[in-house]
């Protein structure tokens, strides 16, 4: 097996995307934790940090996950790493430009995919000019930064938006963010993008939903982004730009137009993630729908197993229950139907509720924003979805994961001991909400008269 790398091994998650975007969040949500130290009885104090510190453990991380997905890693379990850049010739055939210069052709059985995404650059008159970064180069460009750029405006009101706005507002950089829809976090309901919008102005990034970014203007030295809401332009001056506006995938240059192999936005294969050669796979952000590391994760057991022992058994690729949080704070986490999809899809549901202002552990910690909600199916305890939000969300909801993949209802959350006092206990409680509205009511008629006879 031979796995061709033209980068850095670990891809976008690694050295762009997860684990650089998590270290930073960890810096500046205890930045943000020693402003309010007083919520704790203790002083609150601002933080005096040097932000290439900041930046210099970002990288430790990146260094230290690194060995995780290293050449010598694979090497040791097998694999030959080539490094150096991949274009499919044939449906047999890889061609790989070596970074030594030498080229290298290997013949295969199977080929898969897997060249992830990169950053949209959004087609914007004078953004060139007033220059940008993104998520491939921010975190090499800040590295060489003092302090965190004092004007930051992010384009983009996404998950990674929303999560890299909130870090660099808690780090001291006055962020505008700019969204072109009515709301942030649009895959999400209309409460949680209200959730998350508060709790970034809190933070005091400016929230620009409805805003559409015109053009870029550069005066003597000054930077200016041009937006327009209802009709009226308005002018921003700004230091840095980051573009956040999602991540498209990479289809060209290594084979895909000379093979006619079908692209729209991401590879087209089929539910066992084979292409129009079913010996050539897709996987990852460049085979979509979705674009996470777990899901490129799961995915790439589908592609390999299917390239491996397809000839006597395929197995088509599961999208039933997939998971994903967003890392701001409060952290929102979903598995499954929201209230918009389910309503999009005409599929019947009851919502249930459970708030953590009522759990014991979110009191003790001070942490009390947030809810459990859960979709089920009228008058069943099966679970359609599920939507967290408040503090390790993307923690608590991995017991509704597990619940939805093995078709546990919430009757049987309810009937899990869950340690007292932890977060846990929200999804126990919130299935006990579930069970007060569904008990029988003959039963409980009987069983009052039943004690009044007793007494
Ligand atoms: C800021 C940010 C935060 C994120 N946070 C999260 C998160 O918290 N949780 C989560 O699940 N996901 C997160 N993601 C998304 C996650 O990083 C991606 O979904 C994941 O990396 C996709 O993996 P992949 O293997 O498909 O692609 P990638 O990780 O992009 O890997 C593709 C690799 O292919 C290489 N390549 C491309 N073309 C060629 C070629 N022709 N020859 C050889 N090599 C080639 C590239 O160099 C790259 O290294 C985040 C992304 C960003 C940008």
């Amino acid at each position: 097996m031979t796995l061709i790398e033209t980068h850095k091994t670990g891809g976008d998650c690694l050295n762009y995307g997860c684990v650089p975007s998590k270290a930073l969040i960890k810096s500046a949500r205890l930045a943000h934790q020693m402003c309010h130290g007083d919520k704790y009885g203790l002083k609150a104090i601002v933080p005096e940090f040097s932000f290439s510190k900041v930046m210099e453990r970002v990288h430790e991380v990146i260094r230290t996950v690194a060995p995780h997905d290293s050449v010598e890693r694979y090497t040791k379990l097998g694999v030959e790493v080539l490094e150096g850049y991949a274009c499919i010739k044939d449906p047999w055939t890889v061609e790989v430009k070596l970074h030594n210069g030498d080229i290298q052709r290997l013949t295969t059985r199977n080929i898969v995919i897997a060249t992830g995404a990169q950053p949209i650059v959004p087609p914007l008159p004078g953004l060139d000019d007033v220059g940008y970064v993104t998520s491939d180069t921010l975190w090499d460009e800040f590295a060489k930064k003092d302090a965190p750029p004092s004007r930051l405006i992010i384009l983009g009101g996404g998950p990674i938006g929303c999560e890299l706005a909130q870090s660099f507002a808690r780090l001291g950089s006055k962020v505008t963010q700019i969204e072109m829809a009515s709301r942030i976090m649009i895959r999400e309901d209309e409460e949680i993008s209200e959730v998350v919008r508060s709790s970034l102005e809190r933070d005091g990034v400016e929230v620009l939903i409805g805003h559409k970014a015109l053009r870029c203007e550069c005066e003597d030295e000054n930077k200016f982004i041009v937006v327009e809401h209802d009709g009226v332009e308005r002018r921003i001056e700004f230091d840095t730009l980051l573009c956040a506006v999602g991540r498209i995938a990479r289809l060209t240059g290594y084979g895909l137009e000379e093979l006619g192999i079908e692209t729209k936005n991401t590879i087209v294969a089929n539910e066992y993630l084979e292409t129009l050669y079913p010996n050539i796979f897709a996987a990852g952000d460049v085979a979509g729908p979705y674009q996470f590391t777990h899901t490129a994760s799961h995915q790439a057991w589908y592609a390999a197993v299917n390239a491996l022992f397809g000839d006597l058994k395929k197995f088509k690729v599961d999208y039933s229950v997939i998971p994903w949080a967003t890392f701001i704070e409060p952290e929102v986490a979903r598995v499954g139907l929201n209230e918009q999809e389910a309503r999009d899809k005409d599929v019947p549901y009851e919502v249930t509720r459970y708030e953590f202002d009522d759990l014991d552990r979110a009191i003790t910690d001070s942490t009390t924003q947030g809810f459990v909600k859960v979709l089920t199916v009228p008058g069943k305890d099966r679970i359609l979805g599920a939507t967290i939000v408040g503090e390790h969300a993307g923690d608590l909801l991995a017991e509704f994961v597990l619940a939805m993949k093995h078709g546990l209802g919430l009757s049987k959350i309810l009937g899990t001991i869950h340690i007292y006092p932890t977060l846990a206990e929200a999804n126990k409680y919130v299935a006990g909400k579930w069970k007060k509205t569904h008990t029988p009511q003959r039963l409980l008629t009987w069983l009052f008269h039943y004690h009044a006879w007793k007494r």
